[in-house]
C-alpha cells in the first residue's frame, strides 16, 4: 500500500519517498487515516514501529490545511514526550516529515536555558514538542498559550508517568481547551495509563502495533550468570571472544555507565557514555558518533536511551538488568530490526533474581543460561521458569544440635 492511499498529500507523500519510505508500516497504516479525521487514538505502540511518522504525518498535513497562521505564543499541535533525547529525535521527525510546508515547529526542554525558548515561542509555533516539567515552566511564565491547541499528543505515556510527570500532566491537561485532538501512544498500558486514557480520550480509535519486527523471532536472548563485582570484566571478556563490533550495553546507574566507560577507555576501546548528567549536546554527539561507527561501545541508562533512534544493531548486552520488566523489552527491541538478525545478552547477578523473573514473566519466555568458563558464579543466580516463579531449593534440615524437644502442638478448631 502506498502512502498515498492513506490520504497524504503530494508533497508529504513526496518528503516519503526522498527519505525513502516505501510502505506504511502497520502502526502508519492505521493512525494515519484516524488522525487525519479527527479522531482521538489511543495506540499500543513502541519505538521501532514507526509510530512517531504515525502521528507526525497526519498532524502536519492538518496544519498545513488551515489557512489561519498560528498566534503568538500559541501552539496548534502539543507533543509531550517523557526525556529529552525523545523531544529533539520526535522533534527532527516533525522537521523532516514537514520539508516544504512552511510550518513553524519547536522544541523546548529543561536542563538548558529557557530564555532563547521563550523567545523561539513568541512567534508562536505549529507545533511544540516538549517535555512537561519545561513546558509547565514556560506556561507559567506566559510564554506559551493554549488557546489554539488543536491536536494533543502524549508519546511515549507510560515513560512519563514512570518518570513520575503525573502531576505536571494533570497540570498541564487542565489548562488546554476542552475540544481538541488527543492521541496516546504507549509501549505498555498499565490500571493507570488506562485510567489516563478513560479521562481523556474520546471514542479513540485503538490501535495495536507489534514492532516492525517482534524480538522474540528474531533476537536471540541468553544470559550469563555471574558475581556482581566481576560484571565488567566479563563484559570485556565476551566483547573479545564474540569479536562484537557495535554494541549498545545498559547499566543501571550513572556511576555504573561511568565506571565501564572508564574501563573501555583504559583498554583502548573506543567507547562513550549517554546518561542523565551529560548535557544534552554531548549525548547528541555520542550518538552520532556511536551511529557513526567511530564509537564501538555506548553505555547508557534506560532514561537516556529512551526513544533514541538506535536501529538495526547486533548486540545489546544488558550489563544491568532493568528494574522495570518493560525497559527489557525496549532495550531488546534496539536490536534485530529490519530483518536482520539480533542478541540481546544479559549479564544477571543473584541480586537480580526477582527482576529476571518479572522480565521472564512478562515475555512469557525462560531465558537460555550460558556460564562462561572462568566466571562461573561464587553467588548461584536461581532458577527461574518461564512463569515468572523463582525455584526455591528446598532447604536442607537442620542436623540438631544435642537433645531435640518435641513439642505436640494442641490444635483445636473453633466453630
Ligand atoms: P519510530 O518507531 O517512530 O521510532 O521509528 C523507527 C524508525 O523507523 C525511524 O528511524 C524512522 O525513520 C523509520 N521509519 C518510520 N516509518 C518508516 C517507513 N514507513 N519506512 C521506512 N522507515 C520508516
Amino acid at each position: 500500500m502506498p502512502f498515498a492511499a492513506l490520504g497524504l498529500i503530494e508533497p508529504i507523500v513526496q518528503t516519503l519517498a526522498s527519505l525513502d519510505y516505501t510502505t506504511p508500516t502497520p502502526v502508519q497504516q492505521q493512525a494515519i487515516p484516524a488522525v487525519l479525521s479527527g479522531k482521538d487514538v489511543m495506540a499500543a505502540a513502541q519505538t521501532g514501529t514507526g509510530k512517531t511518522a504515525g502521528f507526525a504525518l497526519p498532524i502536519l498535513q492538518r496544519l498545513f490545511k488551515r489557512d489561519k497562521p498560528v498566534g503568538s505564543n500559541a501552539v496548534r499541535a502539543l507533543v509531550l514526550v517523557p526525556t529529552r533525547e525523545l523531544a529533539e529525535q520526535v522533534h527532527e521527525s516533525f522537521r523532516s516529515y514537514g520539508a516544504g510546508l512552511n510550518l513553524r515547529t519547536m522544541v523546548a526542554y529543561g536542563g538548558v536555558s529557557i530564555n532563547p525558548q521563550m523567545m523561539n515561542l513568541r512567534k508562536g509555533a505549529d507545533v511544540l514538542v516538549a517535555t512537561p516539567g519545561r513546558l509547565l515552566d514556560l506556561y507559567r511564565q506566559n510564554a506559551v498559550k493554549f488557546n489554539e491547541v488543536i491536536t494533543l499528543v502524549l508519546d511515549e505515556a507510560d515513560r512519563m508517568l514512570d518518570l513520575g510527570f503525573s502531576k505536571e500532566l494533570d497540570q498541564v491537561f487542565a489548562a488546554l481547551p476542552k475540544k481538541r485532538q488527543t492521541l496516546l501512544v504507549s509501549a505498555t498500558f498499565s490500571d493507570q495509563i488506562r485510567a489516563m486514557a478513560n479521562r481523556l480520550l474520546r471514542e479513540p480509535v485503538r490501535i495495536e502495533a507489534s514492532p516492525r519486527n517482534t524480538t522474540a523471532t528474531k533476537v536471540t536472548q541468553w544470559l550469563v550468570p555471574v558475581d556482581k563485582k566481576r560484571k565488567s570484566e566479563l563484559f570485556l571478556h565476551l566483547l573479545k571472544k564474540h569479536g562484537w563490533t557495535q554494541v549498545l550495553a545498559f547499566a543501571k546507574t550513572r556511576k555504573g555507565v561511568d565506571e565501564l566507560v572508564g574501563l573501555l577507555d583504559a583498554k583502548r576501546i573506543p567507547a562513550d557514555a549517554i546518561h542523565g548528567d551529560k548535557p544534552q549536546p554531548a549525548r547528541l554527539r555520542a550518538l552520532e558518533r556511536f551511529k557513526a561507527g567511530d564509537v564501538k561501545v555506548l553505555v547508557a541508562t534506560d532514561v537516556a536511551a529512551r526513544g533514541l533512534d538506535i536501529d538495526d544493531l547486533p548486540v545489546v548486552v544488558n550489563v544491568d538488568l532493568p528494574i522495570v520488566a518493560e525497559d527489557y523489552v525496549h532495550r531488546t527491541g534496539r536490536t534485530g530490526r529490519a530483518g536482520a538478525s539480533g542478541e540481546a545478552v544479559s549479564l544477571v547477578a543473584a541480586d537480580e533474581v526477582e527482576y529476571l523473573a518479572a522480565i521472564e514473566a512478562l515475555t512469557r519466555q525462560t531465558i537460555r543460561r550460558e556460564e562462561e568458563s572462568g566466571f562461573e558464579p561464587d553467588h548461584r543466580v536461581p532458577e527461574t521458569t518461564a512463569g515468572g516463579q523463582i525455584v526455591k531449593k528446598p532447604k536442607k534440615p537442620k542436623k540438631p544440635k544435642g537433645e531435640v524437644k518435641v513439642v505436640q502442638e494442641d490444635v483445636r478448631f473453633r466453630r
